[in-house]
Parts: C-alpha cells; structure tokens; sequence
C-alpha cells in the first residue's frame, strides 16, 4: 500500500467533488496506462498509484476515514490497495470502459442507470420560512412503466437469455496482460433477448406521467436551503432506481427583516426626542399576532442596538431561536416651526457646555 497523500497523488483539492477527482484520475490513467508504456517500472508505479488514489477518494466511507485517520485508518478497515493490474481492472472495468471507450461497445443506452435528478426553485416570504410550510408541486417526470413494471418486456412474452454473454450483459476479453470487461454487442447489455418489446412504453421501461408531490418544509429553512426527496426524481433506466428532486429555496426579502444565520436585524426610526427621552414602542415579531412592546432607554444614542433574546428565526437544526437585534436609526428634523425653534433655542441656552466650546478647549483655540 502507498503512503504518499492521495489529494497529492491526483494533483486536487482536498474538497474536490467526485467529477474532479475522476477527471484527474482519468488524466494520469490514460499517461501511465500500461498499454502505453510496456515494459516501464516507473509507469507501473505511477498508474498503481493514482488508482489506489482513485480506489479510496471516489468511495464516500473510504475517503472519509482517509479524511480522518490517513492511511492508518484504511489499514484498519481492511483496505490494502491494489495487487496488481488485475485488481486494478476488474474493480473498474466499467471506468475504463468509459474512459478509453475499448472494445467499441458501449452505447450507453441498456445498462442499469440511475434516473436523473430534478431540480425545483421555490420562492418563499421570511414568514413561510420561520413558520414552515406545507408544498405542493406537480410536473411531468418519466416514471416506471406499471405495465411491464419496467422491464420494458410485454407480460407473458418470451425472454431468451443472451447466449454471447449467459445472461450477464457484459464479456470479458483479453488484451495482453490486463482483461477489460465490456457491453454485451448482442444484447446491449440487457443479458436478455426481447422478442416482445411492451407496447406502453416501447421496450423503454418507462413512460412520462404528470406527478403530483407534496412535502414539508421545516421552520427555519434560509435562502439556498436544500430539500432532497429521495427516488423522487426521474425513473432510472433498465431497473435503475430513481433520481432524486431537489427543491432550492429562495427567501424574499423582507420589508422590515434582515436576515444573517438565525439572527434577525431591523431597522427602527425614532425621533431625537424619543431618544433623549425615553418611550415606549410597539413592533411586529415574527409567528406573533400582536405587535411587541419595547423600552427605548433614556439617552439612546444613534445606532445603539437593542437585543431581544430568542427572538429571531427558528434553528433548523436546534431547538434554540436566534435572536432580533434592534438598531436605533436616530431622526433628525430637518424643518422645525418657529415655535419649535423657539424650544430648541431655549433648551441649548440651557446646556451648560456646548460642544464647539469643548472641542474649543481641547484645541486650545476659541
Ligand atoms: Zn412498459
Ligand atoms: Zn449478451
């Protein structure tokens, strides 16, 4: 077994997805595959190499316990790499199919495939999001032909069992020292011969139904938030199982609400009056009907902010809500009557310091 990093190996971010890993592997495979290079050590090395590299990131409990305990770890499950070409080709001969399309078998129309899956935007208002909400959505997807339950097969009709691959769907052919598995010319894969395609559906398995599907979202959801229903996607093909749908969530903005993890911010206008003076305000909170009542403090300064603990949306994931943040956004009259001019002119005569004089002194001018 190597001992050498397997992100180094493949030359790829250790947060790489599953197409970026198999495209780097894909590269090296084809520079270092032994057909190419006969008779050379170091090749060998190389390709042994970035295919056990390969063996355990593409695999999700593997790379996770690479992830976590290295190599040691893979040991400790049993894992020992490869021993040689054989291994590496008959654990992926459908990969190198794929990759270097040999044997000029596959059409990619028969094997056992999963569905694809499906993708549904869905827009809701901050409310819906704290509160949760039943959805209802309906298209038209591919499912599972019912007639020939997917087997694309009329009932009752003649199957004959491939005699090119016994029924297997695929054959193995030699070339030099490695053996490369390949589809089934004869009967594209299916290992079976239909003699009888079902009517309903062509010989397809499935057939395009309007579907209705109804889900919950949970309180709490935010903005990109994710619902993943399972086999809820398109039919898979050739008894494939089925894709999933998955349902994007888009938060509207909120008139009043901004939004930041489960914290909740809002802006709230007061006169410099209530700022000076104190009072009392009533605001909306979410999932309340009656408006909440909130103590300004006496001398409240321009952007203070007010707390309110527990206020704030739903924790999807815990039980404890987010709190709402308040921020004072301190008013400033920009016309005054001349009887409120008058007051304000009494009152800064009352000041004992004005502030020009304070800055004055500091400065040791004026
Ligand atoms: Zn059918
Ligand atoms: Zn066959």
């Amino acid at each position: 077994m190597n001992n050498r990093d397997y992100y180094e190996i493949l030359d790829i971010p250790r947060d790489a997805g599953e197409e970026e890993i198999k495209k780097a592997y894909r590269k090296l495979a084809m520079k270092y595959h032994p057909d190419k290079n006969p008779g050379n050590k170091d090749a060998e090395e190389q390709f042994k190499e970035a295919s056990e590299a390969y063996e355990v990131l593409r695999d999700r409990e593997k790379r996770q316990i690479y992830d976590q305990y290295g190599h040691e770890g893979l040991k400790g499950m049993g894992f020992n790499g490869f021993n040689g070409f054989n291994d590496i080709f008959s654990s992926f001969g459908d990969i190198f199919e794929d990759f270097f399309s040999f044997g000029g078998g596959r059409s990619g129309g028969t094997r056992a495939r999963k569905g694809k899956d499906l993708r549904y935007d869905m827009e809701l208002t901050l409310e819906e999001a704290f509160s949760g909400k039943e959805g209802n959505i309906s298209f038209k997807k591919w499912v599972r032909c019912e007639a020939c339950e997917g087997s694309g097969i009329t009932p009752g009709s003649e199957v004959k069992i491939c005699s090119t691959c016994q029924g297997t769907g695929s054959i193995i052919t030699s070339q030099g020292f490695f053996r490369i598995k390949t589809t089934c010319p004869k009967c594209n894969g299916r290992g079976k011969i239909i003699t009888n395609p079902c009517r309903e559906c062509n010989g397809e398995g499935k057939v395009q139904r309007k579907k209705d599907i109804n889900f919950k979202i949970p309180p709490g959801v935010d903005n990109g938030s994710q619902l993943r229903l399972r086999g809820e996607g398109e039919a898979g093909e050739h008894g494939g199982p089925p894709g999933d749908l998955f349902i994007v969530l888009h938060i509207k903005e909120h008139e009043l609400f901004s939004r930041e993890g489960d914290d909740l911010f809002a802006e709230i206008p007061i006169s410099f009056v209530q700022a000076a003076l104190g009072d009392n305000i009533s605001i909306p909170i979410l999932g309340q009907e009656e408006l909440k009542e909130v103590k300004i403090p006496q001398g409240s300064q321009p952007g203070d902010v007010i707390t309110l603990s527990g206020l704030g949306m739903p924790g999807l994931n815990r039980r404890q809500r987010g709190d709402l943040h308040l921020r004072l956004n301190v008013r400033i009259p920009k016309k005054l009557s001349g009887r409120q001019k008058e007051i304000l002119e009494e009152f800064a005569r009352s000041e004992e310091t004005k502030t020009p004089n304070i800055i004055g002194k500091i400065f040791g001018a004026g």
